[in-house]
């Protein structure tokens, strides 16, 4: 049980500074790692449980640009049928069949792409292969952890964090982070992971 302040305003009173958010990790069998989310208000006594973030189900793009230290404590709320992109590495997590949802920071988002550019740099030096291209490739990742581990020093070239849902359940809580809706095309495109609900009622609601 993790409970922290939210620098978000009540969505029903606009009261600052007074939600609070209650995380509870939950492993569920066939499920995996499941996030339960409280959010609350004190002064207006709004309670809101569930995966859903405060701003409710709405398929919807979340960016926040990592231009300071600072930012890497942002809070992340990930759900299962989200993908997390930074455009600048050129770098994408899909929703995998064995995707989980998770509440991390951007620290801790930035450390799961590390960790996937090591695996990738590890097959790629273990591999017989000594190509150009595989030089090249070699480079590339390199580069990328470079960038990645310069995000925490005093004044870093900036990248961007983009979480990108169709069910709406994923949330960048900081003041800073940009919320847009999902375009036509990035609903076609996107995948939803291996939530079986890929027809339910609810979706219908999201793409009207
Ligand atoms: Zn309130």
């Amino acid at each position: 049980m993790n409970e922290q302040d939210i620098d978000f305003p009540c969505p029903v009173c606009g009261a600052l500074e007074s939600v609070k958010m209650i995380t509870h990790i939950d492993e569920i069998p066939y499920f995996g790692e499941h996030t339960q989310i409280t959010l609350l208000c004190n002064s207006c006594s709004w309670r809101q449980t569930d995966f859903i973030p405060a701003e409710g189900k709405k398929a919807g793009a979340w960016s926040l640009t990592i231009d300071s230290p600072e930012k890497l404590t942002a809070r992340v709320v990930r759900a299962s049928s989200c993908t997390i992109r930074i455009p600048e590495l050129d770098l994408a997590v899909n929703p995998g069949s064995n995707a989980t949802g998770y509440v991390s920071n951007v620290e801790g988002v930035l450390k799961r792409f590390q960790d996937i550019i090591n695996m990738v740099q590890r097959d790629l030096m273990s591999s017989p292969d000594n190509s150009h291209e595989e030089a090249e490739h070699l480079s590339q990742l390199i580069n990328m952890s470079a960038i990645i581990a310069q995000l925490s020093t005093e004044e870093p070239t900036p990248v961007t964090l983009e979480l990108l849902d169709p069910h709406g359940h994923s949330m960048i809580l900081h003041p800073d982070a940009n919320e847009r809706p999902l375009t036509t095309e990035e609903l076609v495109e996107l995948p939803v992971g291996p939530d079986p609900a890929v027809f339910s009622t609810d979706d219908m609601e999201n793409s009207s």
